[in-house]
């Protein structure tokens, strides 16, 4: 099937067969199809979309790209957990040593940050001599000894979906619900597991902005797991305000090591220990929803999430000190901090701003391969319906050598917005999409 035909199909509006679909994952993965002709088809499917078979097909040629990890010798039920991405957004971080202390294998394959979201693998490398890129072989052993491993992904997985992403990154077609749920179902299932929970953000800092599109990418990602023969859960998820009250590598470190010592910010306690106890479910751990809930408070309130933690980081190279002295962490020299310039009510804060800001102190990239600043960020000092009053701290900015300091300042400053009164928060979960 000539690649032209394939592209013209889908301008016309036409629905690609199962062998055009593979063909062209195969021209991708091969390098027989130039980026121009990838690029274009993309583009194509940007504008004309494709139904649920379709995008089930383009899931399965791309896992068949590469391998799939075969996790059958660990015993139990995998379950694997997924965050479309926001901003400290670090919940896999304290969820995988929390389920795996309730006897759930916690295979984790996760990605760097790009744009104004974070990412968990650079998180988890601001701790001393963590290593994130475990071969396979490696990331067995972890999980047979742990329980858990939070690794990148290997060049053998989806090697289809590296070529894409990094086009799509730069042809304006990442925003495409078929697209996003087969780059993200493909690499899930690649990844092994026999479970799956995602979590679907919507909102200002994510990439879905409404409930809806959130949905209807969720309902999409469940049906292709679920006829995969992966159990398939997805919460949405509200990413209006950043998660917990830490963005930055080190500092979201700190933050993970306050939830599972009992201290952490309640929404993100509650949305760590709400997904941990739809795993302890899904892995036949708990006969009901109150039972798993109890196992999840008790490996909490016993130190034992705590201690998988501390064994997680040691068994990829990492310094176990950092449970009892978080001075290990890098700390940046400088806090600048933003004041509430008038009296009144938390009415907002911008996880989008947030997460620009933390990106300009050097917490984020803008190009793929740039240095991150592992100890910069921004810690909120208020949340969303606190009453302020004028000159009190908002925020501060943790900083080394910063250039785009000014920058930062501004969007921080921008991102709060203070009014008379406020209602209180919707709640954090909008919905669980099942099958
Ligand atoms: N995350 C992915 O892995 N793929 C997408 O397309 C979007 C977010």
């Amino acid at each position: 099937m000539l690649a032209v035909d394939i592209i013209r199909s889908k301008r016309d509006g036409r629905r690609l067969s199962p062998g055009a679909i593979e063909s062209f994952v195969q021209g991708v993965s091969s390098g027989a199809w130039p980026d121009y002709q990838i690029s274009a088809l993309l583009m194509a499917i940007v504008l004309r979309g494709m139904t649920s078979d379709e995008t089930a097909d383009l899931t399965r040629a791309m896992v068949a790209s590469g391998e799939r990890v075969d996790l059958s010798s660990l015993p139990g039920i995998k379950v694997g957990k997924h965050s479309t991405g926001g901003v400290g957004d670090k919940v896999s971080i304290a969820l995988a040593p929390l389920a795996a202390a309730c006897g759930v294998t916690v295979p984790k394959m996760s990605g760097r940050g790009l744009g104004h979201t974070g990412g968990t693998l650079d998180k988890l490398e601001s701790i001393p001599g963590m290593r994130t890129a475990l071969s396979l072989d490696e990331f067995r052993a972890a999980l047979a000894d742990v329980g858990c491993a939070i690794i990148g992904q290997t060049a053998s997985i989806v090697p289809a979906d590296k070529v894409m992403y990094a086009l799509r990154d730069v042809t304006a077609t990442i925003e495409s619900i078929p697209l996003i749920a087969a780059s993200v179902m493909s690499k899930k299932l690649a990844e092994g597991s026999d479970a799956l929970v995602l979590d679907v953000k919507c909102g200002g800092g994510a990439f879905m902005k409404t409930a809806d599109t959130a949905a209807e990418l969720a309902r999409l990602m469940v049906a292709i797991g679920t006829a995969s023969g992966v159990r398939t859960e997805a919460a949405i998820s509200r990413m209006d305000a950043p998660l917990g009250r830490a963005v930055g590598n080190a500092l979201e470190i700190r933050e993970c090591l306050a939830l599972l010592k009992g201290n952490g910010p309640p929404d993100l306690a509650g949305l760590v220990t709400t997904i941990a106890s739809r795993m302890v479910r899904l892995a036949n751990r708990a006969s009901t929803d109150e039972e798993a809930a109890a196992a999840v408070h008790q490996a909490l309130a016993s130190g034992r999430a705590l201690d998988r933690f501390s064994r997680m980081v040691e068994r990829q190279g990492g310094d176990p000190g950092i449970v009892h002295d978080e001075g290990v962490l890098p700390t940046a020299r400088c806090r600048t901090t933003v004041r509430s310039p008038r009296a009144g009510m938390v009415a907002a804060i911008d996880a989008e701003r947030i997460g620009r800001a933390a990106m300009r102190l050097g917490a984020g990239r803008d190009r793929k391969d740039a240095a991150i600043d592992h100890a910069a960020g921004v810690v909120l000092a208020v949340t969303h319906g606190e009453a302020v009053e004028a000159g009190q701290p908002l925020l501060d900015l943790h900083h080394n050598d910063a250039p785009g300091l000014d920058e930062a300042r501004a969007l921080a400053e921008a991102a709060v917005r203070i009014v008379d009164t406020v209602a209180p928060a919707p709640p954090l979960i909008i919905d669980w999409i099942r099958p």
